[in-house]
């Protein structure tokens, strides 16, 4: 008498997990599609199997039901035959190496023949009964063609087998060793059903080996991001990591909403969460109604990739501007009318990215250069594709500009307003490459600040301004002293003191011929070695400068404890001196911090008009266009000269 209680039991695993599938929203990406799918059939399989086995046990077996269990029977074998293979699939869509199949004629080809050959083997039978029959009693007897099904299962095994060794650094070690118990499990129930034709275990076996892949493959924390219910920043780790070591080519469109910081300023989290969730919603729309398939990720702050293998440009360019639409229009968040600034940029890899590192940090960086306002940026096209390059290849030009001494200084004079002529001027870094040409600063200053070369090229400045000064020195030109800018993580280094002092003491310079420009925010990093640093070095009597004054957040109280000579008024205040109101804000700024004994700077001054009115507000110092651009150090000693009446010869 035949055991069908493991059926049932098998039944009831598969539905539960399908059911949890569904409430956990587990249905989009390949490999959850594909997990559904097996599950589907493996539920199917198991109705079946229990159909056909009941026959003699709680259905009578007569000769009017026999043709329904006939077919029961050819189904079960038609399904259940099939099930190797589409685990070999699902093989597939886990290691993330469909495209492989896709490509591969030959992988192909061993996967269709043997389930073909199954399939002659039982659409021949009802002729040679040789794969099994039903006797006159309505017995059930297999025939030696059976084992050809058993060996095509045999083959499917190993093929399963050597594939997922063979792309096993595809996986984590547990997804590796869950998938591949799928196999010795089986072969253990297909062993037991053979020679204990009673136990009906297979489907059991099946079932227990479809849970473990869900507790351990297809786990929703990890790939799922709860909020938004969309695939998570780890899936898209994963993912990647996985397309590029099997050099799989994919398309990527991301979305970076670049307001994001203020929103959440404004907005509760969750009411944040929530318009993130639309938006992701209105992404899905947009790629649908292309028809081109994408995989949505919500890579946290903002930030979302839809990813697709299709290379197909037009079509991606299409979906791009759709997104572009869809995010640019106003959003109604509670009684708020929301306005989003996405930055969008379309990127192919291997082709503008072919490494895993440099894509993580093209996606946390990219809106930060890219056009924003819902520009649609393609790396494929020339402008964008020159300044990417530029970003991506920036770490290489600075360190080949360090080893070559390739940066050179310039200067531009500051005008004192009290003495009538240039008594000062400040140092500004150049970098001139061969491919890019002139390269802003504060592109490269950023990016040395990031990866610390900027310790270097604060050395080379300090070298290259000290030994200025005293060739100004020897030949009497009238400089008092040069403005000298140091970056933040220079401010922070225990030697700074030392530094400045070795080479102010190889050039022979005094301490007044030097002024240090420090901006505001480094000022109010609120690290005690900064203020260590700018108070010992006051203690040598350098001069101080507070740099971009009015673009950052001013503490007060900090900066006024700092010993600061000099505040320099950023441009952006310059600009701004026609406003009626910004006059008042700068004439009562200027007076508080010339009261308590600063003197001031302006910074940007391109207009006789700009002059006029900072010279009248009392302003101590002038520097700007209107007088000189940054010179390189000939054409600026020539400047001071003729400035003086005194002719270079
Ligand atoms: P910063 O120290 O505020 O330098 C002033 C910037 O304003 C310079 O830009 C200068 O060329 C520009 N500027 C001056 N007058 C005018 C004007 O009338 N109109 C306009 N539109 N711009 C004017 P630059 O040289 O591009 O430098 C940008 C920033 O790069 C500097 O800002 C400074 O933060 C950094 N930097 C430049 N050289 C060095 C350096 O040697 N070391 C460090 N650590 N940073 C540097
Ligand atoms: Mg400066
Ligand atoms: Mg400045």
């Amino acid at each position: 008498m035949r055991i069908l209680y493991f059926d049932i039991a098998a039944f009831i695993i598969l539905v539960i997990i399908m059911i949890s599938l569904i409430f956990r929203k587990m249905l989009s990406g390949r490999a959850n599609r594909f997990y559904a799918v097996l599950l589907t059939h493996m539920i199917i399989t198991t109705i079946v199997d229990f159909w056909a086995e009941s026959y003699g046990v709680w259905i009578p077996a007569t000769e009017s039901n026999m043709p329904l269990r006939l077919v029961m029977c050819y189904i079960y074998f038609f399904l259940r035959n099939l099930t190797t293979p589409l685990y070999h699939l699902f093989i597939c869509t886990v290691t993330d190496t469909w495209h492989i199949l896709k490509k591969n004629k030959w992988l192909q080809a061993v996967l269709i023949i043997p389930y073909a050959i199954i399939c002659v083997t039982l659409l021949t039978n009802p002729f040679h009964h040789m794969t099994f029959y039903f006797d006159e009693n309505l017995v059930y007897h297999r025939g030696l063609l059976i084992y050809v099904l058993y060996a095509a299962s045999f083959f499917y095994l190993v093929c399963g087998v050597a594939y997922l060794i063979r792309y096993k650094k595809m996986v984590t070690n547990d997804k590796f060793v869950a998938l591949m118990l799928m196999y010795p499990l089986n072969v253990l129930a297909v062993l037991i059903q053979l020679f204990l034709l009673q136990y009906l275990v297979e489907m059991f076996m099946t079932s227990l080996t479809m849970l473990l892949v869900v507790l351990v493959i297809q786990r929703p924390e990890e790939i799922i991001n709860p909020l938004l219910g969309v695939r998570s920043y780890i899936a898209y780790t994963t993912d990647m990591k996985k397309a590029f070591s099997i050099q799989k080519p994919v398309r990527i469109v991301f979305v970076k909403i670049t307001n994001y910081r203020a929103l959440l300023s404004i907005l509760e989290y969750d009411t944040c969460m929530l318009l993130m969730k639309k938006i992701g919603a209105e992404l899905v729309q947009s790629h649908k109604e292309e028809h081109l398939p994408m995989d949505l990720y919500y890579l946290e702050n903002g930030l979302f990739a839809l990813v697709t293998e299709k290379e197909l440009p037009e079509k991606i360019k299409a979906v791009a501007q759709r997104l572009s639409t869809a995010v640019t229009v106003e959003k109604q968040v509670g009684q708020l009318q929301i306005e989003l600034d996405p930055c969008i940029c379309i990127l192919r890899c291997p082709q503008d990215i072919d490494d895993y590192e440099q894509l993580l940090t093209f996606g946390t960086s990219f809106h930060t250069y890219l056009s924003t306002g819902g520009v649609v940026n393609d790396l494929g096209e020339a402008t964008d594709r020159c300044m990417f390059r530029l970003r991506s290849e920036i770490d290489s030009i600075i360190s080949n500009a360090i080893s070559d001494r390739r940066f050179q200084m310039y200067y531009q004079p500051i005008y004192s307003v009290k003495e009538k002529r240039f008594l000062s001027a400040e140092a500004l870094i150049r970098l001139q490459d061969e491919k890019y040409g002139f390269i802003s600063p504060e592109l490269f200053i950023t990016a040395a600040e990031k990866n610390g070369t900027i310790l270097q090229i604060g050395d080379f400045v300090l070298d290259e301004v000290c030994a200025f000064l005293s060739r100004c020195e020897r030949d009497g030109l009238p400089i008092d002293y040069i403005e000298l800018n140091l970056s933040m993580n220079q401010c922070m280094q225990a030697d700074l003191k030392e530094k400045v002092l070795y080479y102010m003491n190889k050039y022979h310079l005094r301490p007044d011929q030097i002024n240090l420009e420090i901006t505001e925010t480094a000022a109010n990093t609120a690290q005690d070695i900064v203020e260590a640093n700018i108070q010992d070095l006051a203690k040598e009597g350098i001069y101080f400068s507070l740099d971009d004054y009015g673009t950052g957040y001013s503490n007060i109280s900090r900066i006024m404890s700092l010993p600061f000579h000099i505040v320099k008024l950023d441009k952006s205040l310059a600009d701004k001196v026609d406003d009626s109101r910004m006059k008042i804000l700068l004439k009562n700024t200027i007076r508080m911090l010339k009261e308590i004994g600063m003197e001031i700077v302006v910074e940007g001054v391109e207009t006789k008009e700009t002059l006029q009115q900072f010279t009248e507000l009392g302003c101590d110092y002038i520097q700007g266009y209107y007088f000189s651009k940054a010179l390189p150090e000939q054409e600026f000693v020539e400047f001071i000269r003729e400035s003086q009446g005194i002719c270079s010869s």
